[in-house]
């Protein structure tokens, strides 16, 4: 049971001001509320009640990962290079990677994430396909020299992360695994009171593989995603949406005079037809230095990760480099490119009988250059970046947008690490086999501040009752006397004894500091007894979720707020 926390004794120091790094609510909040306090950009010290709230977090995770049978373990935060050097991220990484040398001259990071570290441990111990699948977790402090830490926990560059790594002699073990993974994180989202939607991610350098991710949806969230009420959602980087065309109508070959259009906008004005009546032209170089040109709508971005999947190495051409190619800036289109330049096209333009495109000549553009008649398409890609408008690609329906922060992510790493870092078993034929492995994360950290940036108002947080440093706030007006003080006494201990966290605010303060001070610090339920009240036989509870104030008479306040309490927590247990 836990002790009664007493306001007089804590330490949580609150904050009047808004503190002038602070731009999102999650930060200034947790700063104010005397939860968090910032070391360095990026670094930050958790004071008992942000404390309280991590562990709580964590408690929810451990319990998760333990019922899908996964092994908690601990690895260290400080990482050998040789290990590093092995998968070959050592140059990869780039300098988000914290690197140091000990005083022997070597190598070390501060571990930013564990494949490596859990890839050479389980190689030199796991030998047979009878010791599969195996699934390690850890919950753990992370590193990341991020280029622009920022929103206090949400972009850190020290942070929790709860990582889990599983080993398999099958693809479907894996698949048997990443499923009930993929579950438990979506229960994690629950449990944690997160508003959220899986999406399907951008499997980023390693193409083919799997990945999900848990975006906890908010305004303020880094991420973009699109959804549809068919159950499709996709992370709007990696989303593979139909896109619509306006079809051009001429029918043949025509060349026009576009004097000064420099722009798709000026193109569809000058026209007099939609973006998306228009084809726009990009040119690249892939990593030999071959030029090809990208045809995508109007309308669109193209998509970097996209293109780096349709052309190796995708670099655009420099402004000299399209002069050597003899390619025409701001007019290029697919009718007379010069010999050798391939043409790589959305597959949205299929769809497009005829395009609006650069002629290849300076102020001049094409009306109905049909595919396959006036020009060819070497390769069909996907590779615009969603937008507004563009339709669902599993039903065909307009998809919604939306904001989100990226809490977890789930990823099939499939043979990656295993066959980098020679980690292998033996099989049931006798012969040698790189692991099949998953990896599988939640921003712990990140996923608290998710939270407060779902729960609060223009008074400070308003937690859920799962994760809330404490569930119930007795606020005494009054302190030392022989009225208010022993009834808020005695329900305060009587909470206790029901298994309900309790917070008494024993603080000789004013009510106006004390009013402020709770619903800032975002006591689910709070209990104000005053000495008017008392003497009528009635205390008033608040309830902040709604901010609704009750009177409860003395003799049911405890049963009552017990029963809210239960039911509470019970919405967060499936
Ligand atoms: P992002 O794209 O936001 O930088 P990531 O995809 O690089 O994150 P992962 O490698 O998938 O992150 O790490 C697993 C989880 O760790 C993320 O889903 C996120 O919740 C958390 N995380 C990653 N970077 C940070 C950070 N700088 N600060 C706090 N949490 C982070
Ligand atoms: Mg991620």
């Amino acid at each position: 049971m836990n002790d009664i926390i007493k306001m007089s004794k804590l330490y949580a120091p609150t904050l009047k001001e808004t503190p002038a790094e602070a731009e999102l609510a999650s930060h200034i909040l947790l700063l104010r509320a005397g939860m968090i306090r910032k070391t360095a950009a990026g670094i930050y010290t958790f004071l008992p009640l942000g404390w309280k709230v991590l562990h709580k977090i964590e408690t929810i995770i451990r319990e998760e990962m333990d019922a899908l049978g996964s092994q908690e373990i601990v690895m260290p935060a400080l990482q050998p290079s040789e290990l590093w050097h092995e998968s070959g991220r050592w140059d990869d990484y780039g300098p988000e990677l914290m690197r140091l040398i000990d005083r022997h001259d070597r190598g070390f990071c501060l571990g930013p994430t564990h494949e490596e570290l859990v890839t050479s441990l389980v190689r030199n111990e796991v030998r047979s396909y009878k010791q599969l699948p195996l699934s390690l977790y850890q919950i753990q402090i992370k590193f990341r020299d991020e280029i622009r830490p920022r929103f206090g926990l949400l972009r850190a560059r020290e942070f929790v992360m709860k990582d889990a790594y599983s080993f398999h002699s099958s693809q479907e073990s894996l698949q048997e695994h990443y499923d009930e993974m993929s579950h438990a994180y979506g229960r994690i989202c629950e449990r944690l009171g997160l508003e959220y939607r899986a999406v399907a991610a951008d499997s980023g350098q390693i193409g083919g593989s799997v990945s999900t991710e848990y975006m906890a949806i908010a305004e303020s969230g880094e991420a973009e995603l699109v959804y549809c009420e068919c159950g499709y959602a996709s992370d709007t980087e990696a989303a593979c949406v139909k896109i619509v065309v306006i079809p051009n109508t001429a029918a043949e070959l025509t060349l026009v005079e576009t004097p000064n259009i420099g722009t798709i906008a000026a193109l569809a004005g000058f026209m007099g037809v939609p973006e998306n009546a228009t084809v726009k032209a990009l040119s690249c170089k892939d990593k030999d230095g071959k030029v090809t040109v990208f045809f995508i709508p109007g309308d669109h971005e193209l998509n970097d990760i996209k293109a780096e999947h349709a052309v190796e190495g995708f670099e655009f051409l420099t402004d000299g480099e399209m002069l050597d190619a003899g390619l025409c800036k701001g007019f290029m289109g697919p009718v007379g490119l010069p010999e050798g330049v391939r043409v790589v096209a959305d597959v949205s333009l299929k769809d497009s009988a005829s395009w609006l495109v650069g002629a290849n000549k300076v102020d001049y553009h094409y009306q109905g250059a049909r595919c396959g008649v006036d020009f060819t398409v070497d390769a069909w890609e996907d590779l615009c970046t969603a937008k507004p408008d563009d339709m669902c690609p599993t039903c065909g329906k307009t998809l919604s947008h939306a904001r989100g922060i990226e809490v977890s992510q789930v990823f099939q790493l499939g043979t990656k690490y295993s066959t980098a870092m020679n980690a292998s078993y033996t099989d049931e034929d006798g012969t040698e086999k790189p692991f099949i492995m998953g990896c599988y994360g939640v921003g712990v950290t990140r996923s608290l501040a998710a939270v407060v940036e779902q729960y609060n108002d223009e008074f400070g947080i308003c937690w859920p009752v799962s994760i809330a440093p404490a569930e119930v706030a007795i606020v005494p007006l009054t302190i030392g006397d022989d009225i208010v003080t022993p009834v808020a006494q005695k329900i305060a201990d009587e909470l206790r004894q029901a298994g309900i966290e309790v917070v008494l605010d024993d603080r000789d303060e004013r009510a106006g500091v004390k009013f402020n001070d709770a619903d800032l610090y975002g006591w689910p339920y709070q209990i104000v007894i005053g000495k008017r009240g008392v003497t009528n036989g009635e205390v008033e509870l608040k309830v902040r979720a709604t901010n609704e104030k009750i009177s409860l008479p003395l003799g049911d306040a405890c049963a009552t707020v017990i029963k809210l309490v239960e039911e509470e927590r019970a919405k967060f247990v499936h």
